[in-house]
């Protein structure tokens, strides 16, 4: 088959290389001049199964209206952003229930679990470098009222195929020495045993490469300005200077997405949630981390990175597609790295830093599959986790496009969920 694939990050990189080793002829339009430009350029790293949780927990909602009159919450709301996420935002609401979070942790860790497997194929497959460490990940926990809760979660995900031990301070400390500074704060921890670490920007570039040695053609430099509709089918994609025709239609354009399918008279409900990071180059031969963390008080994660930096990420952002970096919420982001390794005195003139848009589902689930105009697919709405679940997200994806068998359950993924 002929498919055409809108957008070049971890999961357009990912399903145009899936769809290739299929046998299909694939092309990849992309609007930057290469690969993960966008959010997936500069993410937290974390390949995680472990912390697959949605962010919509019971008693979000909570801090969401705090967010409205308070700038250091988690979760950031904007006023002006209100009217364009009613509908999104009802829908999050309603998954915000015990029940539905249960349900929605289940089918993003059945598919992470996945995605850990199919990019250990893919690897050796492809032999793509792009610094992976695989020594798990480690949760930390302030409060020890949360530590038991998420403690009790935990184990209830291990019939799905969670793999994780509980830790103790003294536990946590001799496992990751360089959490010594803060261990009177903490009240213990939990280590997800399976999860990776590796640079998702790298993967994308190296990734690329193999696809195209392969025969998928990458066009960058296209900004796809519409769909061109015939007879309720996609006749064409439309880019500023070309018309594409193919058999089928693959929307992946992260958090535009949902622009893109308006064309079909698609709604799709994925919105934008920014996130920052900052990258200290050369900076793990000071503060000696050997895993990546997250700190589920203070909604940050210090992630180590092979090649010696380390990374500080975490906020999620309603504020529309604004993606102007503010020095406010990098300001934020700094003092937080001061909080989690207070004696490493990191040069903070030197921090790179970074925000992108996170393609954010209100149930905290991926959308995979058909949509109702029978061309044109979609693979969108990963959130916070699209990189821990674009390679399994791209298998599910291919299984459905070519009509095979596909290994998961695709139903929880599918966007006939919404209607
Ligand atoms: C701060 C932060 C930290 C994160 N940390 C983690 C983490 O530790 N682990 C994890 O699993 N996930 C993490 N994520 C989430 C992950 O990075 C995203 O889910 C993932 O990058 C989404 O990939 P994508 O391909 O859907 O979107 P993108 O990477 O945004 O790619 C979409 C592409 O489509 C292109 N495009 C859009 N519109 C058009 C058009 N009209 N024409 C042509 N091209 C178009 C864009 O240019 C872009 O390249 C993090 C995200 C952020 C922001």
């Amino acid at each position: 088959m002929k498919i055409v694939i809108v957008g070049c990050g971890l999961i357009g990189v990912t399903t145009a290389y899936s769809l290739r080793q299929r046998g299909h002829d694939v092309t990849v339009l992309e609007r930057a001049e290469g690969p993960a430009r966008e959010a997936s350029f500069a993410n937290g790293g974390m390949l995680t199964a472990g912390m697959c949780q949605p962010w919509n927990g019971p008693g979000s909602w909570r801090i969401l209206l705090r967010s409205l009159v308070r700038s250091d919450t988690a979760l950031q709301l904007r006023l002006s952003v209100l009217p364009r996420l009613m509908r999104w935002g009802t829908c999050f609401l309603r998954n915000s229930t015990a029940a539905a979070f249960e349900r929605n942790c289940r089918s993003n860790l059945r598919l992470a679990l996945h995605s850990l497997e199919a990019m250990h194929a893919l690897r050796e497959q492809a032999q793509v470098e792009f610094g992976r460490a695989a020594r798990g990940s480690l949760g930390v926990f302030r409060d020890r009222e949360a530590w038991r809760s998420a403690c009790r979660e935990t184990v209830q995900l291990f019939s799905d195929g969670l793999v994780a031990r509980r830790l103790t301070v003294a536990e946590l400390v001799e496992l990751e020495p360089a959490l010594r500074p803060i261990a009177h704060k903490l009240s213990g921890a939990i280590h997800y045993l399976s999860d990776e670490v590796g640079d998702a920007q790298r993967f994308c570039e190296a990734l690329a490469k193999v696809a195209r040695a392969l025969g998928v053609d990458f066009r960058f430099g296209s900004n796809v300005r519409g769909l061109e509709m015939h007879r309720g089918r996609v006749a064409a994609v439309i880019t500023e200077n070309e018309r594409f025709v193919a058999d089928r239609y693959v929307i992946a354009a992260g958090a535009y997405s949902t622009a893109l399918l308006k064309d079909a008279g698609i709604r799709l409900p994925v919105q934008p949630a920014k996130g920052y990071s900052v990258t200290f180059k050369e900076a793990n031969s000071i503060v000696g981390l050997r895993r990546p963390m997250i700190d589920h008080d203070l909604h940050a994660v210090l992630v180590p990175f092979e090649d010696g930096s380390v990374r500080t990420a975490g906020t999620a952002e309603f504020a529309g597609f604004d993606s102007s970096l503010k020095p406010a919420r990098v300001r934020n982001l700094l003092a937080l790295t001061r909080e989690l390794l207070p004696e490493a005195q990191l040069n903070e003139g030197s921090a790179i830093p970074w925000c992108g848009l996170r393609p954010s589902s209100p149930d905290g689930v991926a959308i995979i599959g058909a949509t109702p105009v029978e061309n044109l697919w979609v693979n969108s709405g990963h959130g916070h986790l699209g990189w821990t679940l674009a390679a399994g997200s791209a298998r599910l994806f291919t299984s459905l496009l070519s009509g095979d068998a596909p290994d998961i359950d695709p139903n929880p993924y599918s966007l006939k969920r919404f209607s």
